[in-house]
């Protein structure tokens, strides 16, 4: 057990962290670290069940560490955590909303009370600096909070409608929102935590049952949400977590007829083909899918630069270049371009870059072995189609040996009918372009078939043109806290446009959680 912490994490603290912030961390890490290797289960029904076939889980800043040992979950198993899933839900539908929350809010506690071992966990095994991992744990406990604080902000989503005027009848009608029944999340590896707990909390607290399956490449963060829930005291079959390949046991419970709604947040291409076969079905099913960004900044000649440089570095290479807001194209107007370039450049040159729970590295690794060689495939393609302003390599000496270190990169002169100006990277680089007007940077920051994130920076007459004009479902102007990263629930609701996400509702906002239910209109007529 640990003692109570003195402060409590919060958004502020994030920016303003105290001292004792570090020490808790150091102290997770090291006991974490005195337990890495084990094998861990798959949740099903409440049990712990194990598979015939492991998979381990390295950590990408040392692949030497075996973090865990990982269960290679088959459809049978996918089946047997979707049947646990609908034998729980009746139940736990008919529960008192006021009960899901109380429980739901249990576990945010529970988050809270392990928030450092969590953290420590999500910084070996994402390769996420110390900050940004406990920042993914304390989102999830928020996103926990706030879907509770939805579904009682709207009383249950009981609403009395009004009353048709019926000679010699009294009529009441009422409009209910209720659960669809099993619910599936399948999460990215860059916000494991987060982008699992999120969509499952929203799912459980409106009364749909889940089955949870996480990146291959984070399963021990997941597992540690999914303890929580446990933990909480939710029923067993309530929430069931499985672990294996997406191409099979992936593919197996997206084919099954068994899931009444998804929340998928990934790639582009898995999710559209995630939304083309559950197109298959016998009947038309909500399909939540968040997916990529290409997510630009745009800088006007009146922008504050220093403001513009600070938050366009930290948006374009914090976790790497990993996260779906990452900025990975940078417009600039001709006029302060040189100043800017110029700045940019000097701030990525004093990143640190190096073991991710170490609290003096901002860049760890890369996740994996693949992400590793398509950096490498990408900046030889734009060091011959551009300029390499910094970065371009990866770091291979003393203490990058054994892990995917990339060097964080700035790239110009890149013609703007190349293909990397509208794919999808998702590794610390990023590129440059200088434009002649806010107009030409407006039509080619909209010229992608994403629309996550956005960052402007200029006056606040020309923010509201931007605001108007962007087509993307986060945006923030002159926040050198990030020109296009940092969404927090409850403050930013966090959603994509066009190929970024499929509802036009923004998750820790206050739309989401009527995505998770279908409205039933009840009518009772008494004869007067
Ligand atoms: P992937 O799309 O590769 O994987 C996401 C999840 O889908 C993983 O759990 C994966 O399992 C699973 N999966 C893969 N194939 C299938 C399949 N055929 N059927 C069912 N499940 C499958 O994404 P990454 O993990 O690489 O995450 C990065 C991507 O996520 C980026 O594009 C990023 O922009 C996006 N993202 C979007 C966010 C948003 O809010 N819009 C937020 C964060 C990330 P396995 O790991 O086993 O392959």
């Amino acid at each position: 057990m640990t003692a109570e912490s003195t402060f409590k994490l919060t958004y502020a603290t994030m920016f303003n962290p105290p001292e004792e912030l570090h020490t808790r961390f150091e102290d997770a890490l090291a006991r974490v670290k005195a337990k890495l290797g084990q094998e861990h289960g798959m949740i099903i029904d409440g049990k712990e069940v194990f598979a015939a076939k492991k998979f381990e889980d390295r950590n990408p800043a040392n692949t030497d560490m075996v973090l865990g040992i990982f269960q290679q979950g088959t459809a049978e198993d996918a089946q047997a955590a979707l049947a646990a899933a609908r034998r729980a839900f009746p139940a736990w539908s008919r529960m008192p909303w006021q009960d899901r929350v109380a429980l739901i809010r249990k576990a945010a506690d529970l988050i809270d009370q392990r928030i450092y071992e969590i953290a420590a966990v999500v910084s070996l095994e994402v390769g996420k600096n110390r900050m940004e991992a406990l920042g993914d744990v304390a989102e999830t406990a928020d996103l926990f909070r706030y879907a509770c604080d939805r579904m009682e902000a709207n009383n249950g989503f009981v609403v009395e409608m009004g009353r048709d005027p019926l000679v010699g009848f009294e009529a009441r009608n009422v409009s209910v929102l209720r659960p669809y029944g099993v619910w599936l999340v399948i999460s990215p590896f860059n916000f494991p935590c987060a982008l699992t707990g999120g969509p499952a909390a929203a799912a459980l607290v409106t009364g749909n049952t889940v089955v949870m399956k996480p990146a291959s490449d984070t399963p021990w963060s997941v597992r540690l949400i999914a303890e929580c829930l446990r933990d909480a005291g939710l029923p067993d079959g309530v929430i069931n977590y499985v672990t294996g390949p997406g191409s099979t046991l992936g593919q197996a419970l997206i084919d099954s007829p068994e899931v009444d709604g998804i929340t998928f947040t990934g790639s582009y291409d898995v999710g559209m083909h995630i939304y083309r076969s559950f197109a298959q079905g016998r009947w038309p099913r909500p399909t939540i899918l968040e997916m990529g960004g290409k997510n630009p900044a745009i800088v006007s000649r009146h922008a504050n630069l220093e403001d513009a440089a600070a938050g366009i570095v930290r948006s374009a290479f914090g976790l790497q270049g990993q996260k779906c807001s990452a900025c990975s194209r940078i417009y600039i107007e001709a006029p302060v371009y040189d100043q800017l370039v110029n700045r940019l450049v000097e701030l990525t040159n004093k990143l640190s870059i190096g073991d991710p729970t170490e609290r003096k590295n901002f860049l760890g690794p890369v996740i994996n072995r693949k992400s590793y060689a398509d950096y490498q495939a990408f900046c030889e393609e734009l060091s011959q189609a551009g300029t390499i302003l910094t970065g371009g390599k990866v770091l291979t000496e003393g203490e990058y040996a054994k892990g995917y270190f990339c060097a964080p990169t700035l790239v110009a002169d890149l013609p703007l009918n190349h293909r990397l100006w509208k794919y999808e990277m998702f590794l610390p680089i990023s590129t440059i372009a200088k434009v002649e007007s806010l107009e030409e940077a407006m039509r080619l920051a909209n010229d992608v078939d994403y629309g996550l994130t956005a960052g402007f920076y200029g006056s606040e007459e020309e923010a509201q043109w931007f605001f108007e004009h962007i087509e993307a479902g986060v945006v923030y102007a002159n926040r050198p806290q990030g020109a296009t990263t940092g969404a927090w629930p409850g403050f930013q609701p966090f959603g994509g446009w066009k190929g970024s996400g499929s509802t036009g509702k923004n998750a820790g906002g206050v739309h989401y959680l009527q995505l998770y239910m279908h409205e039933q209109s009840r009518t009772l007529i008494r004869r007067l």
